[in-house]
């Protein structure tokens, strides 16, 4: 009997034909056209409301409530322009993904016909029932209440589906007492603080107009592509997003021929698809291309204010995964689909920016534009070095643990990489060249004398796990699925207390910049040990960090049990981003889904060999035992081979028995325990090893038993027939 897995081959790369006349709508056409952006918004409101809700979108100013209601008239106007019959209120709750309840406009009038309500109370709060969605113990079950309450920053826009449109309004979700139950408020909270001690600093370099100052982000978006009727027979993607089993393939990515390679039609036809419904929403998607990996693919943005790109972000994942579906694929995002190969990633480009535009990352032109330069730049440094472990728990998660360390993503170790001649620079400052004549501000920093700043004038490591870019960083730890709020809310809290730190040092003195070439030398001579240009990848770094006392927390498990300590607790609630209970939820969340996570990965293992592989497995030996006796009834000969074949297989069959009853137990054990840290340790040094041993066995069996009877997609198959 042949297993489905074959037969899949066979209806393959069938050709579609175009989903859309994309001539009849150009994109520079349909660019935005689903967003309540400026052009909608001028046309559906007044003059006056309309300015009023930008000066708020813009420069961040409160939002003016009695505008609510005109506001919400006017967006209501254009979403049935659109077709809309529903709305909902968008939000990011700490599932890691985003949530939404759909009402209809739609209320009976008194004379029965149907009436398209929406005001300005229904726009600003919405309701729904918090008691599902994670809150860290903030809450109990029974204290239900929770809000969500309109993001004006961040656009509305339409979900557009095959029969209908529902008008999306993005929104922060907090719970009766006032406490974040979501990402994005603690994000807004942390640009709010690093805009504060930003501005602070550049007054004392003598700028006057900044008002605000925002974080920029763009994050590159892998993923896989594998044709849907291969992921229809994996239960492990299904359930975890990555296969638990799977023999190495012959070839694998040794040829590296798959980077930058030319796209498939296929996939350059969902890669077209992806783009118009991302353009239609305003997200400026900007690059596409093949990935490292066989079957591995990448997206990047052009930057956009965090918040939005956050985001944008979790659109764009949304999005990868749903419309792959139309195309008979479906979008692996997790950091580890496939062992042996590289992971996905999302490189989180970073930088801060003025409201007028000016990029603080970007080296200037002038002394003085170099000196503010590399104020922040400094400042950055000591917060990378400062709160390594901060940074190092922001991307923790059990999707991860398979990638960092893997020397394919970056090391779990933190460092900068700057660049040789930026190295150099930094060095300098730190050596006092400058000091000789410190004396009348800050010319006489004698940063005249320095080289000229480089831009993309030192060659990149890839293997750095935060680096800068020519004119932002860029860190590469985070998870391909991770929202990216949370690295961020970290990153810009750090960042602003080591403005604040520095802007703190200058104002004790007369406020002007005489001292800095000292402060920034003090600031150098201490986190310096963070600056890193070699191979992050080699077994030197690991010893050279430990001696530099640089953290390496490997796990998820080790990150989150550093995640307690005071001082981190405490620069959350100084710079109002978390107030400890928020802190503290966040830590618990993390651990619980790591032990939820776990427990699904572990018990779909011993699911499947129990019930999947064990019985192949057993038909096959059945076979060569049949084999091996009729024709021990027809020939008197010693079959050395077949017996061989046949003991090998008893024995691991054997193994593999044991290794699944070992797991189960493993377990049944981790989960009595009540705590949920004594829980996790359970899986970590515990379940793990015992699902590790199982899949070695499992992986051995794929590449010995008949290929027509092994029951999952092999790698070979899903990795390269698409
Ligand atoms: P690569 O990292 O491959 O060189 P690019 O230089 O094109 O790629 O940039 C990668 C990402 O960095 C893009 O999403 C881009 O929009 C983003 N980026 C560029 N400048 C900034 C900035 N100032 N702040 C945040 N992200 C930025
Ligand atoms: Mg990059």
């Amino acid at each position: 009997m042949e297993v489905l897995r074959r037969k899949v081959a066979l209806t393959l790369g069938q050709k579609q034909g175009p989903l859309e006349e994309y001539k009849a709508e150009p994109a520079q056409e349909i660019y935005g056209s689903l967003v309540f952006n400026d052009v909608a918004q001028r046309k559906f409101l007044s003059k006056d409301i309309y300015k009023k809700l930008r000066s708020t979108t813009l420069s961040g100013e409160p939002l003016d409530a009695s505008i609510a209601d005109q506001v919400a008239q006017g967006m209501k106007e254009w979403a049935l322009s659109h077709g809309a019959s529903h709305y909902t209120h968008w939000f990011i709750p700490m599932t890691g993904l985003t949530a939404e309840k759909h009402d209809t406009f739609l209320e009976p009038g008194s004379d029965g016909a149907a009436l398209a309500e929406f005001d300005g109370k229904t726009l600003i709060k919405g309701e729904p029932d918090a008691s599902s969605f994670p809150s860290g113990g903030t809450r109990s079950t029974f204290e239900a209440r929770g809000y969500t309450t309109w993001d004006p920053t961040s656009p509305a826009f339409i979900q557009k589906e095959v029969n209908g449109a529902t008008l999306t309004i993005p929104t922060a979700f907090v719970s009766y007492t006032e406490e974040a139950l979501d990402f994005k408020i603690p994000l807004l909270r942390s640009i709010e603080a690093l805009s504060t001690q930003a501005i602070r600093l550049l007054r004392i370099f003598g700028n006057k107009s900044t008002k605000r100052v925002f974080t920029t982000m763009g994050p590159e978006q892998e993923y896989f592509l594998i044709d849907r009727n291969y992921f229809e027979l994996r239960p492990d993607l299904i359930a975890c997003g990555r296969t638990l089993f799977g023999a190495h393939p012959y070839r694998g990515q040794e040829l590296e021929d798959h980077y930058f390679g030319a796209i498939r039609e296929r996939i350059l036809a969902y890669m077209m698809d992806l783009d118009r419904e991302l353009w239609r929403l305003g997200i400026p998607a900007k690059t596409r291309h093949n990935e490292v990996a066989p079957a591995q693919f990448e997206l990047a943005p052009i930057f956009e204010k965090s918040s939005i790109a956050a985001d944008h972000n979790m659109i764009v994942m949304e999005l990868l995964r749903r419309v792959a579906l139309r195309h008979g694929l479906v979008c692996l995002l997790h950091e580890k689909p496939f062992a042996g190969i590289n992971g996905n990633g999302k490189h989180n480009n970073w930088s801060m920016a003025t409201n007028e535009g000016e990029n603080l990352l970007d080296p200037g032109h002038t002394p003085h534009e170099n000196a503010q330069f590399l104020t922040f730049l400094v400042a950055v440094i000591a917060a990378v070095d400062k709160y390594a472990e901060l940074l190092r728990i922001s991307v923790s998660g059990p999707g991860n643990d398979h990638r960092l360390g893997a020397n394919e993503a970056p090391p779990a170790i933190i460092s900068v990489f700057l660049g040789e001649q930026l190295e150099d620079i930094v060095n300098q400052l730190e050596k006092g060249k400058v000091s000789s004549s410190r004396k009348g501000g800050i010319l006489e920093l004698e940063i005249p004398t320095l080289p000229p700043l480089p831009k993309d004038s030192t060659d990149r490591n890839r293997t750095s796990p935060f680096a800068f870019t020519g004119n932002k960083f860029e860190f590469r730890a985070v998870g391909s699925t991770a929202p990216i709020y949370w690295p961020n809310t970290v990153l810009n809290t750090i960042v602003a207390e080591s403005i604040d730190r520095i802007a703190s040092e200058l104002e004790k003195g007369k406020g002007d910049l005489k001292p800095l070439a000292d402060i920034l030398m003090k600031e150098i001579k201490e986190h310096k040990k963070v600056l890193f240009s070699g191979n992050g990848y080699s077994s030197e770094w690991h010893e050279e960090a430990r001696k530099r006392g640089l953290p390496n927390l490997k796990t998820t498990v080790d990150c989150l049990t550093v995640m307690p300590k005071k001082e981190y607790r405490e620069l959350f609630k100084r710079y109002k981003v978390l107030s400890g209970k928020e802190y503290e939820s966040r830590e618990e969340i993390m651990w619980e889904r790591y032990v939820k996570i776990l427990n699904i990965e572990a018990n779909a293992t011993v699911d499947i060999a129990r019930n999947q592989i064990l019985p192949v497995v057993l038909s096959y030996q059945n076979k060569l035992a049949s084999t091996i006796q009729a024709t021990q009834s027809v020939v008197e000969v010693h079959q050395r081979g077949q017996v061989a074949l046949l003991e090998k297989l008893v024995e691991e069959a054997s193994q593999l028995y044991e290794a699944v009853q070992s797991l189960d137990k493993s377990i049944e054990k981790a989960n009595q325990f009540s705590s949920l840290h004594q829980m996790a340790a359970a899986f970590k040094d515990g379940v793990i090893p015992e699902m590790d041993k199982v899949r070695k066995i499992v992986d051995g069996l794929e590449e010995q038993i008949d290929d027509a009877l092994w029951p999952l997609p092999k790698y070979r198959e899903m990795l390269f027939q698409y």
